[in-house]
């Protein structure tokens, strides 16, 4: 114990702000965050073995091994063992350990543990482990343990179930008072051979050597916000493994989640410059087609549609490439205001492409724009993987124009390398979510750069919107076309099916149509959620005698198409289906949509799949199923009960689940975020904006002294030879 000591060369408890400073004085051991493990002074080798063995072998991978957790093990009042829902950390010694035996393999280790510090109460905690008798062999009366771990009461007896543990006195190794227990303690997440204890202490020893030049910062000091004053990259790093206090661990999870966020920024910010310097053609024309079109619409434009238009319509004038994101809820008309766009391709001489992310809503857009563009003279043509349509005969077809306006898959990107599409002006890709980043740039690499817009239905909160599309500039239609019909949004328990069939039998006797959905295809062995090919069973029986029809993700490519036509046609008056009606479906004649296993989903994208419903003139109504007595449930889908505004749901997941666990469901394929995920302050992102375009309008290459390894982290690929002027 001394000699751990001696080796940390601090007493322990002392505050490692003063240590860290002084820490260069032995000027033979500076340390970097490249030195090799077996290379530090004073760790000992057998905690270097474990650590090398599980690629741990730099000090630079042991501080950025982030503690998955903190425990407080500060000296605390003693308030007894409380059962709770949430995990508590108690500091516990051992008074007995037995084992329960079940048949020939199975068995139980249990140990009655009392608090270790002060036990007024005589209170008593029995910790199990089930199927883990070998602990026997590890835990022993009299030991100390720190326990974390919910407590619950049964039969007047505490019980905590498989708590992690560690031992803080009486096993074989030395106590370290100062850096496993008596102050806010790191706990690292563990794997292969790893343990705790000694992750921990080499971990220590490593941050009190290092010195605070390995860890430059990135953010621009004096100008990362009053919220960050004095605040470095390496006292935030030191923090978070750590901590003094409780505060000062948000203060440095929130400024190491601004870098990430300024990170992210700079990239998306030089990738917003180099489309900018990258090609691209003026698109303008009179606007002949435009008004043909708009005169030939059943109905007028929003407000908000036609700003989106003249935004869209400014951007394709320029010389310069567009990229930009038409953004607004389902239903808000954004396929119109795309159309629209294209036709300006088209009558300054040049063609449109539509992707879209399925088979099935790329059939649909071909129709649309055949009912509306057609008669003004405008060709057609569907290009998907499976089938190739022209909307007007062939012999019309003169040889080199081809079509004015091609609507696709994925297809389509190939097409274009192959030359197909030889005055590509415009690209709209509907429902960008589902095409990738990587998606994007190769359509724009292909030699003359089209403009682009980009088309979503997920509501996204501003400040994400410049996290997500950050590269792009963005118009938002946040506003309902008017003679919609009302959705009204019912959150029932799933036993009330038999009044609800009575319900939608009336709505079918009205002429009605509807969605049923199911979250699976078939029934799963781990999820006990109703599936679609039984529920269509079930509800064929229920409805009759209307006619009831399947649609699922498996089901090939002419059994889904032929089964939607009829839907869209109305033979088959009920649809049941997974959520491959999520996108794009737009059926205005189905009125009602029941969501089986609601509580599944998430609230956007809850929101998402009632959009199918409400296009139509007639009032709508989303009924969703939770199974009774799920309170929980019920209290959280209280929300699309009470509004239609995808914003406004959007806004409340944000809250719920903070910023970085949105983009992770929406963003797959970024570097994830460590820091950002946590937190659900979304000003960091506008503040990471802020410093992004500042630093690139300073350095656009970041080649200036000291942005070098900025450079590196934003990624060499973003910075293509001679695309910035
Ligand atoms: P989105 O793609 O945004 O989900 P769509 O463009 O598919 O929405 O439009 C949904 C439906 O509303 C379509 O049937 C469309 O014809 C209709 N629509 C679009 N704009 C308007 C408007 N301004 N007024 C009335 N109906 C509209
Ligand atoms: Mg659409």
């Amino acid at each position: 114990m001394q000699d751990t000591r001696a080796a940390l060369a601090i007493p322990p408890g002392r505050s490692h702000e003063n240590t860290f400073a002084f820490s260069m004085s032995s000027a033979a051991s500076v340390i970097s965050l490249d030195t090799p493990l077996d290379q530090v002074e004073g760790l000992r080798p057998a905690a270097v073995r474990m650590l090398v063995k599980e690629g741990l072998t730099t000090t630079g991978s042991l501080v950025l091994h982030f503690p998955a957790r903190h425990e407080d093990r500060r000296r605390m009042d003693f308030k007894g063992f409380c059962p709770s829902e949430t995990p508590v950390c108690h500091h516990v010694r051992v008074l007995k350990t037995r084992v329960l035996r079940f048949g020939q393999r199975g068995g139980v280790f249990e140990t009655i543990v009392e608090a270790a510090e002060a036990n007024p109460m005589h209170q008593q905690l029995t910790l199990r482990w089930f199927g883990m008798v070998y602990l026997q062999k590890v835990l022993a009366v009299d030991m100390e343990l720190m326990v974390y771990g919910k407590i619950k009461e049964i039969k007047d007896r505490l019980l905590m179930d498989h708590p992690e543990y560690e031992i803080v006195r009486g096993d074989e190794d030395d106590d370290e008072v100062g850096i496993h227990s008596s102050r806010i303690v790191p706990v690292y997440r563990l794997r292969g051979g790893l343990k705790q204890k000694p992750l921990r202490r080499t971990t220590w020893q490593v941050m009190e050597q290092l010195p605070a030049a390995a860890l430059p910062d990135i953010l621009p000091r004096p100008k990362a916000g009053g919220d960050f004053a004095g605040m470095t990259r390496a006292k935030a790093m030191r923090t978070l493994h750590h901590p003094d206090g409780f505060d000062e661990l948000t203060q440095a999870q929130r400024y190491l989640a601004l870098e990430e966020f300024y990170i992210m920024q700079l990239r998306a910010v030089r990738r917003k410059l180099q489309f900018k310097h990258h090609g691209g053609n003026s698109q303008r024309a009179e606007g002949r087609l435009l008004a043909a079109f708009a005169e030939a619409l059943p109905f007028q434009m929003t407000g908000a549609q036609s700003r989106s238009l003249d935004e869209i319509l400014a951007d394709m004038a320029l010389p310069q490439p567009m990229n930009r994101l038409l953004h607004g809820d389902v239903g808000s008309g954004k396929t119109v205001v795309a159309l629209a766009a294209m036709l300006m391709a088209v009558e300054s001489g040049r063609q449109g492409a539509l992707m879209a992310p399925t088979q099935i809503l790329a059939e649909q857009h071909y129709e649309n724009a055949r009912r509306w563009l057609e008669p003004l003279g405008i060709r057609v043509a569907l290009r998907t993987a499976d089938k190739v349509l022209e909307s007007c005969a062939p012999q019309i077809l003169e040889a080199d124009r081809g079509p004015d306006i091609v609507i696709g898959t994925h297809a389509l990107l190939y097409e274009r390398s192959a030359g197909n599409l030889p005055r590509l002006g415009l690209v709209v890709i509907d429902e960008q979510h589902k095409f990738g980043v990587a998606q994007r740039a190769r359509l724009i690499a292909q030699g003359e750069t089209p403009d682009v817009l980009v088309m979503t239905a997920t509501p996204i909160p501003r400040t994400l919107t410049l996290t997500l599309y950050g590269d792009l500039d963005v118009s938002t239609i946040d506003e309902r076309p008017r003679e919609r019909g009302k959705i009204i949004t019912a959150v029932r328990e799933a036993t009330k099916v038999d009044e609800v069939t009575k319900f939608v039998l009336t709505r079918l006797e009205e002429g009605r149509q509807c969605y049923i959905v199911y979250p699976l295809i078939d029934e799963s062995e781990k999820l006990d959620a109703g599936a679609a090919t039984t529920g269509l069973e079930e509800w064929t029986k229920r409805l009759a005698p209307h006619t009831t029809g399947l649609l699922h993700g498996r089901m090939d490519t002419e059994a889904k198409e032929a089964v939607m036509r009829q839907f869209r046609e109305g033979s088959v008056k009920a649809l049941v289906s997974t959520t491959v009606i999520e996108v794009g479906v737009d059926v205005p004649n189905a009125t009602v949509m029941i969501i089986h296993d609601a509580s599944r989903f998430g609230l956007a994208q809850l929101h998402q799949l009632r959009g199918r419903i409400g296009r139509g003139a007639h009032t709508s109504y989303a009924i969703l199923f939770v199974p009774k007595g799920d309170k929980e449930a019920v209290a959280r889908l209280k929300l699309l009960e009470e509004t239609t505004d995808g914003f406004k749901i959007a806004e409340e997941d944000l809250t719920r689940r903070g910023p970085g666990d949105v983009l992770g469901s929406a963003q797959s394929g970024q570097s994830p975020l460590r820091f950002g995920a946590l937190l659900a302050d979304t000003r960091l992102v506008t503040t990471a904006r802020r410093l992004a375009e500042r630093t690139l309008k300073e350095d656009p290459e970041l080649t200036k002294p000291g942005h070098a390894h900025l450079r590196a982290m934003v990624g060499e690929e973003v910075f293509g030879e001679g695309t910035m002027q």
